[in-house]
């Protein structure tokens, strides 16, 4: 078992001189600000850090405060996220950014139980905010973190059910002074020296009190239970075209997978593949639909999508009687469609 009290000041030495430059990390000696803190990691919320940096660039430059975030328009947020996914997010980040402008008076609370009660922030974040913004002494666990700790202590004990053993061994390690430090240290250790495949043992700080790499097993950690295979579910997209070239879309409900967003219509996904004669039922309107060459496939957390694609064409007259929203896809840029939906518009377009 290494010392425990070692660990904390070798890693923030090697922090000092090894931190990785973030477009929201303070700089040595500045005070990090509690608003870009709170948007990266919304954003960095499985998403990885090289993917955000455009985002939240362009989001600190459209809104520099939670004032700013708080009185833009959703649809202009929803715009600006398109392409980071999971969209319930964008929109509890919006309210968020409403009640800490309305009620709190644009400041971020620093305790964690405070942190929690605001919308889109969980247990990790609410860690994270508290210690990367206001350096309280959280215990901000995140997979690299698991991965550092898994090794440092030799836990064989398989994840998910190691989670909570881990969690344990990652809070003895906090320090009192700089715990907001030693949070980021260990996530950069994880990212860039302790990696899942090929950890960098002979260039870690931690390598003397690492049981993984004194016991060679290092690469092996953290093990992990079989993961159950990912269902797949089925749908058709049915893509109606206007005389005039507009294209019928619609919004999702509010409540659920991608929630609110603007999508093609379509039969709902299940598990048992559509005929076409079948997905008539659910088709916008009677026509001849014909379905396109090839099919959209797509991976959300819980199942993998294989969507085809119908088309058919028609009459503008004709198309008051269906309900929905007409778009010319040259417009399809500022709708937010989610990923998905633009890889319907190519296959449709094609
Ligand atoms: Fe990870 Fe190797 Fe460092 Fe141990 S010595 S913490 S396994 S990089």
């Amino acid at each position: 078992m290494p010392d425990r009290r070692s660990i904390s000041p070798a890693l923030l030495d090697w922090y000092d001189r090894f931190r990785r430059e973030m477009p929201w990390r303070a700089g040595p000696g500045q005070r990090p600000d509690p608003y870009a803190v709170w948007l990266s990691e919304i954003m960095l919320q499985q998403t990885t850090v090289v993917t955000v940096g455009p985002y939240f660039r362009r989001f600190i430059a459209r809104w520099p405060t939670v004032q700013a975030l708080a009185a833009a328009p959703l649809d202009d947020v929803l715009v600006e996220w398109a392409g980071l996914g999971y969209y319930a997010r964008a929109r509890n980040l919006k309210r968020c950014a409403e009640v800490v402008a309305r009620d709190l008076k644009g400041v971020f609370p620093s305790h964690e139980d405070d942190l929690l009660k605001l919308p889109g922030i969980g247990p990790y974040t609410a860690a994270a905010i508290a210690a990367i913004a206001f350096d309280r002494s959280a215990n901000v666990v995140d997979g690299n973190v698991e991965r550092v700790v898994a090794r440092l202590f030799a836990v064989e004990q398989a994840l998910p059910q190691a989670k909570a053993r881990l969690r344990d061994l990652a809070a003895g390690l906090v320090p009192a002074s700089r715990p907001g430090d030693h949070a980021q240290a260990l996530m950069d250790l994880g990212a860039t020296v302790c990696t899942p495949r090929n950890p960098n043992c002979l260039i870690c700080p931690l390598r003397d009190r690492c049981d993984a790499y004194a016991q060679g097993i290092a690469a092996e950690l953290p093990r992990r239970a079989p993961k159950a295979a990912r269902p797949v579910r089925h749908g058709i997209a049915f893509w109606l075209v206007r005389t005039d070239g507009a294209v019928l879309l619609r919004r999702r409900p509010e409540k659920g997978l991608l929630g609110g967003m603007v999508e093609v219509p379509s039969t709902p996904w299940r598990q048992e593949e559509w005929t076409l004669k079948a997905a008539m039922a659910e088709a916008p309107a009677r026509l001849a639909w014909r379905l396109v060459d090839g099919a959209v496939e797509h991976t959300f957390t819980h199942f993998h999508l294989v969507l085809q694609v119908a088309t058919a064409r028609l009459a503008a007259s004709e198309a008051r009687k269906v309900d929905g929203l007409w778009h010319q896809p040259a417009t399809f840029g500022s709708l937010a469609l989610p990923t998905l939906m633009d890889k319907v518009v190519t296959l449709a377009s094609a």
